[in-house]
């Protein structure tokens, strides 16, 4: 009889729950609360100072343009900038943290209200980074404070994601979000941006179940990775009657495994940071953060699909901010044959070339692609000239010169002819031999290759051969 119920029970769908709670380090010019520069460093410990290593008797004062950072990214998110926040001390003792608290938000962030794809966004706090922590072999610890202090957002989702898919989907889009805005280069590999995940699953769509939080995920293939590996052992554990227990643990590599148990919010004694007060976001400081909107990817992949691009190629370069740059310059005329090139041609030869976009002369491409769809110059010329711009620094004018001009050639009767010639082949395409089409294109392209296009000779002879 178990075994019967496991069976039934092991068919049965389960709801899984997902929120995310990213961390992103902001590109300011000097950290937090303090005016030690933010960058990257060779040697460790360089850009401290009291504030920064947490002396006792120093005073942190709020980087305005952290606050900007942090209001422009709320109103690209559709949140709700907070007028009047607060920052508060969440205690807890690590050797990253010298003050022995991190200086954080709590109940009143920069951000609420956000939302991305339709996941909503809680709450996005202004907080610091921590310091880097080496382990040693030997059980010792190193510390590097260049890193403590730079201004870091904590952007806290609801639980709306369903899928590792759509929890991908989320991240790409913030990420995204962050280098169009500029306040962020989000490089996971060099730990700008870090995922925290809680997960729970449930038989029940409209019931919540025990919620498990894995931390420090630093790729996107371990965050799917995690996420799936968790559903499905969560979902092993309700199957054999267990409860899911409420815990913290950590990816490594292959499974997710029982970290500590989760400090809980007294844990942490959050009170308000008395050395600062409240923070208050002004109209000069709104208004500068609104000057630095730009349109999200998500925006201009729509705008860029409206518009005749193919959907996986509007996806690419919308996301790419490069990409998306110069293509915005010139793709209105020949929005999918100028995206196609882009994605699947330009980008492949400077790469092999080692040269970066801003090399590329899109306008002349441009102008060369009007002529190609003006039937003045061959299509087939199109993927040498970019092939000669990149590698031998043609320029387009010069290649535009140099291109050959399609001849003209009554293609109607000279298929037309050629069908007279071959009745045996006609015969075979009207039993459904298809592969007969290739056999009259070849004829034509033997004498006039470089001269038609054979994409206009094959439709030619498809429509003569389906009329005779
Ligand atoms: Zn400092």
């Amino acid at each position: 009889m178990k075994l019967f119920h496991h069976t039934i029970a092991s068919s049965m769908k389960v709801f899984p729950r997902i929120g995310l709670e990213v961390h992103i380090e902001l590109k300011t010019k000097t950290k937090m609360f303090c005016s030690c520069p933010v960058g990257e460093w060779d040697e460790p410990n360089k850009a401290v100072c009291p504030v920064c290593l947490g002396h006792p008797g120093t005073l942190p004062v709020p980087n305005r343009k952290a606050v900007v950072f942090a209001a422009a990214l709320g109103k690209a998110l559709g949140g709700e900038v907070v007028r009047l926040s607060q920052f508060y001390r969440k205690n807890y003792f690590y050797p990253d943290l010298p003050k022995g608290y991190q200086i954080t938000q709590y109940s009143l962030p920069i951000v609420r209200n956000a939302w991305i794809k339709g996941i909503r966004i809680e709450r996005i706090n202004l907080e610091e980074e921590t310091a880097k922590s080496l382990h040693l072999e030997d059980g010792s610890v190193l510390l590097d404070f260049n890193r403590a202090g730079i201004p870091l957002l904590e952007i806290v989702s609801s639980p709306d994601i369903a899928s590792p898919e759509q929890a991908k989907e989320y991240l790409v889009s913030l990420q995204s979000a962050v280098r169009f805005l500029g306040i962020s280069d989000a490089d996971m590999e060099k730990g700008h941006l870090r995922v925290d995940v809680n997960v729970s699953v449930s038989f029940d769509e409209g019931e919540f179940g025990t919620k498990v939080e894995i931390k420090n995920l630093n790729s996107f293939k371990a965050v799917s990775d995690a996420i799936k590996y968790e559903i499905e052992r969560q979902k092993d554990i309700l199957l054999s009657g267990e409860r899911v227990v409420q815990e913290t643990r950590m990816w490594n590599g292959k499974e997710t495994e029982p970290m500590r148990t989760k400090e809980t919010e007294s844990d942490y004694r959050y009170f308000p940071e008395p050395d600062i007060p409240p923070l208050f976001v002004g109209d000069d400081l709104l208004q500068e953060a609104e000057s630095m909107l730009v349109d999200m990817p998500w925006d201009k992949e729509e705008e860029y699909i409206n518009s005749g691009v193919p959907e996986h190629l509007a996806k690419i370069i919308a996301y790419d901010r490069e990409l998306s740059e110069v293509f915005d310059r010139v793709y209105k005329e020949e929005p999918s044959m100028i995206a196609e090139y882009l994605v699947n041609v330009i980008s492949g030869r400077l790469n092999q070339a080692g040269k970066s976009l801003k090399e590329f002369d899109i306008y002349g491409f441009s102008r060369m692609v009007n002529l190609v769809k003006k039937g003045e110059i061959l299509n087939e010329y199109l993927k040498l000239a970019v092939q000669k711009h990149v590698f031998e620094n043609v320029p387009f004018d010069t290649l535009i010169k140099e291109a050959p001009k399609p001849i003209s050639i009554d293609l109607e009767s000279l298929v037309e002819e050629l069908i007279r010639k071959f009745p045996e082949q006609v015969r075979k395409y009207k039993k459904g031999q298809k592969g007969v089409v290739g056999f009259f294109v070849g004829q034509i392209m033997k004498d006039f290759r470089g001269k038609v296009d054979p994409k206009e000779v094959n439709r030619v002879v498809v429509e003569k051969l389906e009329n005779s």
